[in-house]
């Protein structure tokens, strides 16, 4: 099977399937599609009926019930397209037999080296097959190691009936780099009671938590004038504007928290003396922190407000996704399910809280049950990025146990 997993993911990872956040289409960037009408192609050659791809680029099939018993219908996902963040085209996969552990220099020339300190999960992978890029551009692990696997599975399932399973219900999504992955998800057509999205980091991580997250608008409003008559008339929005974003709390920053611990994170800021502009996004595993992160931007506005009576302060906050994790305690089966089948693999599981959302945050939201599963790849969005075909071997067996009756 490892040869066969190398060969696919190879090719899978050539194909330029780049999403694109300043798009205005749906999908962001059209060349999802050759990705999508392949593997809708291998989808119909492996013998599975209802194989669609639609106008928005979801890939949807159903492999056929051979149980006699009443199951439910589970669900995988995985993602079509790759980041933004880095070239995605022309990408030249190099397979790393036998990984001895330490450091790997991926492209000399470019200084791109796969360090173990970054990444302590390399440790386990020693003796395992790796793939990376040449460093020029990233891999795409995230997520073709995901597509691989299903596929892999799917192959696998069809080859082997005496593995009795229910229907299983496939979709490879476009736009989740770019959060758009949710957006025309056709939940009645997929027809899942639950599902699993393929999507996550190293060997044995499952997450069935991320954040709850709001985004942050604060509008400075100041006077212009000429500088030579401004005294007792200007009123400099960007003054106010530093003090606000002097105020935020440093011990709640990204680059100061981990775990658990919420931000608030000023994205961006800009202004000129008549008006000016901070955009932050707000994070907490709990929906309630959201209130009092508003409570904490509601103080700072105040005290500045103070400071500079004559500036007008507006602050706007709007929902972005909540934490799938509240309403995933309402169906202990599925992420119990998922947990047994990983263990039943030999793989340890362990529960890990993203901190950020995945496209399952949103189907959770819409009534799709829907934690993730790993991939057995790392250092996502980078030159860097690698996966562990061994890992891969040992996720398609996860996945055969998830949809065993
Ligand atoms: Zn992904």
């Amino acid at each position: 099977m490892k040869q066969k997993l190398i060969d696919r993911f190879c090719r899978y990872v050539k194909i330029d399937t780049q999403s694109d956040p300043e798009s205005f289409t749906f999908p962001s960037s059209e060349k999802q599609f050759n990705l999508a009408n392949i593997l809708a192609e291998e989808l119909k050659s492996l013998g599975l009926s209802d194989v669609t791809v639609d106008k928005f680029c979801y890939v949807m099939a159903t492999v056929a019930s051979n149980s006699s018993k009443e199951s439910p219908k589970i669900g995988l996902i995985a993602h079509l397209d790759t980041s933004p963040s880095l070239p995605g085209k022309d990408v030249k996969p190099l397979v790393i037999e036998n990984y001895r552990g330490g450091d790997h220099i991926i492209n000399e020339s470019l200084g791109v080296v796969l360090r173990e300190s970054e990444c302590p999960e390399l440790k386990n992978c020693i003796g395992h097959t790796l793939i990376t890029s040449d460093g020029t551009t990233l891999l795409g692990a995230d997520d073709k190691a995901g597509i691989t696997a299903i596929m892999t599975a799917i192959e696998y399932l069809v080859k082997k009936p005496d593995i009795i399973h229910g229907e299983i219900k496939i979709a490879f999504t476009p736009d989740e780099e770019i959060g758009q992955g949710a957006d025309h998800f056709d939940l009645k057509k997929f027809g899942a009671d639950f599902a699993y999205t393929v999507d996550g980091g190293f060997t044995g991580e499952l997450n069935k938590e991320t954040f709850s997250a709001d985004a942050a608008i604060i509008e400075v409003i100041g006077r212009d004038i000429h500088p030579g008559t401004a005294k007792g008339i200007m009123v400099n929005s960007i003054r106010a504007m530093a003090e606000i974003v002097r105020r935020l709390p440093l011990e709640m920053a990204p680059e100061s928290t981990d775990g658990y611990q919420p931000f608030i994170h000023p994205t961006s800021a800009q202004g000129d003396v008549s008006s000016s502009l901070i955009k932050l996004i707000l994070r907490d595993f709990k929906t309630e922190g959201l209130k009092k992160q508003k409570q904490i931007l509601e103080a700072i506005i105040k005290e500045v407000k103070e400071l500079f009576p004559d500036t007008e302060i507006r602050l706007t906050i709007t929902e972005t996704y909540r934490n799938m994790a509240d309403e995933l305690a309402k169906y202990p089966h599925v992420t119990e399910r998922l947990w047994k089948a990983v263990k039943e693999s030999g793989v340890e599981p362990f529960w890990k809280p993203i901190r950020g959302g995945t496209d399952g945050s949103r189907l959770t939201a819409m009534g799709l049950p829907t934690p993730n599963l790993f991939t057995g790849s790392g250092n996502h969005h980078s030159r860097s990025e690698w996966c562990s075909v061994d890992s891969m071997e040992k996720l398609v067996d996860c996945i055969v146990n998830l949809v065993k009756v």
